[in-house]
C-alpha cells in the first residue's frame, strides 16, 4: 500500500476511473497494477482554481483492502457505578457512550423529549409562534446539535480525539465519508436517526435515559453532589453528576447564582444571520457561473477586526434554512440548519461581534450574570420590535449598512415570519457599527458579498455561553465536589465536536476520581 497526495479536479475526484488514472500517474505505474484507491482525507480548495486536495492510500492489485471497523467495545454496565448525566446533547451523549466503555452506568436526565416527539413540538412551535420551554431547537434529545447543520469541523483539535468522535457518529449511522472530509457535515435529516441509535446503544448496555425531567437542584451525600432533583420531585442518584446542560439552560445558571456557587461571566458574540442566494455564493467562491455541477454548495469563512472587536462568520450553512432558536416566549433568536443534501436555494451564516463585560459596563451590577442579562435583554427587545410570535426583524444588508429604512425585504428561507425592522433599533450601537464595517471588509475578501440581494435577520445571540461554570484540573466545580460541569454550557466547548470531546474528557476524569476514592476506602 502506498500513501500519496493528489490534487484532483472535481471531475477526477468524482470519477473512480479518472481517480485511479491520477494515482497511476503520480506513482508511475500501469493502471492495471492498482486494486483499490482509498481516500483518507480530502479538502476542497477554491483559492486558485478548484482542486480536491486528497491524501489517498493506493492498494496494488494483489493487496487486500479491509474496510475499517467502526464498532466500539462497550461493556454491560447494569452493575457498574451509576453516574448521573444531566443533558442529552453532544456532551452528555458522548460522555454516556464513553461511560459504557469504562464500565460506568450512565443515567441520563433530560428535560426535553426523544427526537421524534421533539420534532412535533418544533413543528407546533413554528405554527403557533409560541415556545415550549422544555422542547425546542435547543432542548431535547441530541441537544442543540440535533436540528442543526451538523457541521463537524472543530479548531479544538488539541482538546481530544476528533477521529474518535467521527467514528462514534459512523458507528451510529453517519456516512463514513465524514471520516475523510476536513469540513464534514451530517445534516438535520440524518442526525435525528443517529441520535436515536445512540440512545439504543446506551439502553442496550444497561444505561438509562429519562426524558421530561428538568433538573432544578442537586442532592448531596457526604459533602459531595451525588444526584439531582427534578421539577416534578423525582430524584436520580449516583456516585457523581456530570452537568452538560448547554448554553441555553439559563435556569441552571440562576440556580448557581441563587445559591452563591461560583460562576464567571464569559465573553460571547452577538450579531445577525445573513442570507444570500446560494448561487451568488457559489459564483463568488467558484470564480464565476461556469463551474462544475459536481461541486457542493459553496461555503465561506470570514473574519475581520473592527474597533478592537472580532467580527466573524459563524455556523455557516450552505443550502440552509434559518430557524427560530429561542427557548422561552418573549425572546427572539435565530440560528441556521440544513439537511444532508444542502439543497435549499439560500446560504446563511451568523455574523457575530465579540462582546465582553467591558463593552456593557451598565450590566456590571449583575456580576457573573452580566453578559447573560445583556443577552436576555437584547433577545427580548428584538422580539418586541418584531411584534413577537417568533417573527424575525429583517432588513436588506445594504439598507442596514446605508442607514435606509427596511421598506423592501427579499424573499428569505426563515421558518417563521419576517418583520421589516431597522436593525439599528435592536442591536447595540457598537455591534451595529462593527457589523456595518465588517460587511464592507468581507466584500473586499469576497467580491459580491455586499449586495442588496442579501438579507439580515436578528438576532444571532446563542453563539456560545455568556457564563462559565468553573472547574478545577480534576474536572470538579471548586465548591461542589462530585459535580463535573461540562460542554458548551459550562463554557469549555463550542460546537458539536468540541462539546462531545469535553463530555468524554470529563467522564474520564470522573472515573479517575471514583477509582481513587474506592482505592482509598
Ligand atoms: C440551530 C443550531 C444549529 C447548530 N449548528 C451547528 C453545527 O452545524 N455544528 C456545530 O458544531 N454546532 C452547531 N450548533 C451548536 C451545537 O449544537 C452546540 O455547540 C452543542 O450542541 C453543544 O453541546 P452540549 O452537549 O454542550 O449542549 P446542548 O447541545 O445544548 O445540550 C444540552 C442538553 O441539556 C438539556 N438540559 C438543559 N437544561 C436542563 C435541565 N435543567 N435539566 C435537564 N436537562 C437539561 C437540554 O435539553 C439539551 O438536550 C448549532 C446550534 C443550533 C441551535
Amino acid at each position: 500500500m502506498k500513501n500519496v497526495e493528489l490534487d484532483l479536479t472535481p471531475e477526477e475526484y468524482f470519477n473512480e476511473r479518472l481517480l485511479k488514472a491520477a494515482a497511476c500517474r503520480r506513482l508511475g505505474i500501469a493502471a492495471d497494477a492498482i486494486g483499490h484507491v482509498n481516500i483518507v482525507r480530502r479538502s476542497l480548495d477554491s483559492r486558485r482554481g478548484i482542486r480536491y486536495h486528497c491524501n489517498v492510500e493506493v492498494y496494488l492489485s494483489d493487496e487486500v483492502y479491509n474496510a475499517p471497523d467502526y464498532h466500539s467495545d462497550y461493556q454491560d454496565c447494569r452493575n457498574g457505578s451509576p453516574v448521573v448525566i444531566v443533558g442529552a446533547g453532544p456532551a452528555g451523549l458522548f460522555a454516556a457512550l464513553r461511560a459504557l466503555e469504562l464500565g460506568l452506568k450512565p443515567v441520563i436526565v433530560e428535560r426535553g423529549k426523544p427526537v421524534d416527539e421533539r420534532r412535533k413540538d418544533i413543528t407546533q412551535m413554528v405554527r403557533s409562534g409560541s415556545v415550549n420551554g422544555d422542547s425546542n431547537w435547543c432542548f431535547g434529545e441530541g441537544g442543540a446539535g440535533t436540528y442543526s447543520d451538523g457541521k463537524l469541523y472543530t479548531r479544538s483539535t488539541k482538546r481530544g480525539d476528533v477521529g474518535a468522535i467521527m467514528k462514534k457518529f459512523v458507528e451510529h449511522g453517519a456516512d463514513p465519508k465524514i471520516m475523510i472530509d476536513i469540513h464534514a457535515h451530517i445534516g438535520t435529516d440524518r442526525l435525528s436517526g443517529i441520535i436515536a441509535n445512540m440512545r439504543a446503544t446506551i439502553k442496550e448496555y444497561g444505561g438509562e435515559i429519562h426524558f421530561g425531567k428538568r433538573v432544578e437542584g442537586f442532592v448531596f451525600a457526604g459533602g459531595r453532589v451525588s444526584g439531582v432533583r427534578c421539577a416534578d420531585g423525582d430524584t436520580f442518584e449516583g456516585d457523581a453528576v456530570l452537568l452538560a446542560t448547554g448554553h441555553s439552560a439559563r435556569d441552571i445558571y440562576e440556580l448557581f447564582h441563587r445559591n452563591g456557587w461560583l460562576l464567571e461571566a464569559k465573553p460571547f458574540a452577538l450579531g445577525v444571520r445573513v442570507e444570500h442566494p446560494q448561487k451568488l455564493i457559489d459564483d463568488i467562491q467558484y470564480h464565476g457561473s461556469n463551474h462544475s455541477p459536481l461541486l457542493p454548495p459553496a461555503a465561506y469563512s470570514l473574519t475581520t477586526q473592527v474597533n478592537g472587536h472580532g467580527v466573524f462568520s459563524f455556523c455557516m450553512c450552505p443550502g440552509g434554512i434559518i430557524v427560530p432558536a429561542a427557548t422561552a416566549d418573549g425572546e427572539q433568536v435565530v440560528n441556521g440548519m440544513s439537511n444532508a443534501s444542502r439543497s435549499s436555494a439560500f446560504a446563511n451564516s451568523g455574523i457575530a461581534v465579540t462582546v465582553s463585560q467591558s463593552d456593557v459596563p451598565e450590566y456590571a451590577k449583575y456580576g457573573a450574570l452580566a453578559l447573560l442579562r445583556f443577552q436576555q435583554d437584547i433577545e427580548r427587545n428584538t422580539a418586541a420590535a418584531a411584534g413577537g410570535g417568533l417573527k424575525a426583524p429583517c432588513q436588506r444588508l445594504t439598507d442596514f449598512c446605508e442607514g435606509k429604512g427596511p421598506s423592501q425585504l427579499n424573499r428569505t428561507n426563515y421558518m417563521g415570519q419576517c418583520a421589516p425592522v431597522e436593525l439599528d433599533k435592536v442591536l447595540p450601537l457598537f455591534v451595529a457599527q462593527c457589523l456595518k464595517q465588517g460587511f464592507r471588509d468581507f466584500d473586499r475578501k469576497m467580491r459580491g458579498f455586499y449586495t442588496s440581494e442579501a438579507s439580515l435577520l436578528a438576532v444571532e445571540s446563542r453563539t456560545s455561553s455568556p457564563v462559565r461554570i468553573p472547574r478545577g484540573d480534576d474536572g470538579q466545580h471548586p465548591q461542589l465536589k462530585g459535580l463535573y460541569p461540562c460542554g458548551e454550557g459550562a463554557g469549555y466547548a463550542g460546537g458539536i465536536v468540541s462539546s462531545a470531546m469535553d463530555g468524554i474528557k470529563m467522564i474520564e476524569l470522573l472515573q479517575n476520581d471514583l477509582t481513587k476514592t474506592k482505592t482509598l476506602n
